[in-house]
């Protein structure tokens, strides 16, 4: 065990599939009551049932975060359950359908890119921030991505979202620094969701080929710097994003 978080709250947005349920399923392992938050129902429920068949403590609100209103039930709906929010991992994210040849690009998919991945990091921060300054403690971790540091061409929106979070991640450190909360953020690269695992097998092998451990990441592996920077092991650590891309952003 990192920490002691038996009876802490944590929340994971978009802990329906891939790397937001590995972070939940990583928060129940640790005793923390587990708020599984995600637009999908039955995505979400089944990480619940992972949870609590592992003997953890789960419960679904659904929440799409690119939505004010819903943010903020969210956030209401934890303080009046368990009263305190200690973990906040702003998760959920889109990806750009396809990339983009900029003078053709879709402002549609700019909109509603940058609506969920960056307004609703802002708006996730702003509430989780509120519950959080009232017991003046917390942790907050943002997941941005490898393209949040550099390019990734044609995905521009995405690409800008993930460059945005940091810098949001940033600011709020910085400005919340002395209230006993940190805000951290984590920049994967590749990592074998299902999304990734449905992508052609020529695709993988081609981001393999370019990542110097020559494999994958693990949701798993994202979850374990998700709970070290939630963790009191974390204690002097805030306003910064841990890179975990298996060395593509040495070259
Ligand atoms: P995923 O498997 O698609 O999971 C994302 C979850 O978020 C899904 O359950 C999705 O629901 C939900 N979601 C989508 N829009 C939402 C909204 N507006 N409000 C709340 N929930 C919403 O994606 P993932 O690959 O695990 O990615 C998780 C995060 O890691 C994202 O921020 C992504 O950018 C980042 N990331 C991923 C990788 C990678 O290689 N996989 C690398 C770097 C960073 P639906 O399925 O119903 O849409």
């Amino acid at each position: 065990m990192i920490n002691n978080m038996t009876g802490k709250t944590a929340l994971v947005t978009g802990s329906g599939s891939g790397i937001g349920r590995s972070i939940a399923i990583a928060f129940g392992e640790q005793g923390a009551n587990v708020i599984v938050s995600d637009i999908s129902e039955k995505n979400a429920n089944e990480t619940v049932d992972i949870i609590k068949k592992s003997g953890g403590n789960a419960f679904f609100i659904e929440c799409d975060v690119s939505v004010k209103d819903d943010v903020q039930e969210l956030i209401i709906g934890i303080e009046k359950e368990f009263g305190t929010l200690d973990y906040a991992c702003n998760n959920a994210g889109i990806h750009n359908p396809e990339p983009e040849y900029l003078p053709d690009a879709d402002e549609d998919t700019w909109d509603r890119i940058i609506s969920v991945n960056l307004k609703g990091v802002f708006l996730c921060m702003k509430y989780e921030t509120q519950l959080m300054l009232k017991q003046r403690s917390g942790a907050i971790v943002n997941i941005s991505s490898l393209s949040g540091l550099l390019a990734e061409s044609g995905c521009y929106a995405y690409t800008a979202s993930k460059h945005g979070i940091l810098g949001l991640t940033k600011t709020a450190a910085y400005d919340i620094a002395g209230s006993g909360i940190r805000i951290n953020a984590v920049c994967p690269g590749a990592v074998l969701t299902p999304g990734l695992a449905a992508a052609p097998e020529k695709f993988r092998q081609e981001l393999r080929e370019k990542t110097p451990v020559g494999r994958l990441g693990k949701p798993e592996e994202v979850a374990s710097a998700v709970l070290w920077l939630c963790s009191d092991l974390a204690g002097y650590v805030t306003g910064t994003g841990i890179v975990i891309d298996g060395g593509v952003s040495t070259v």
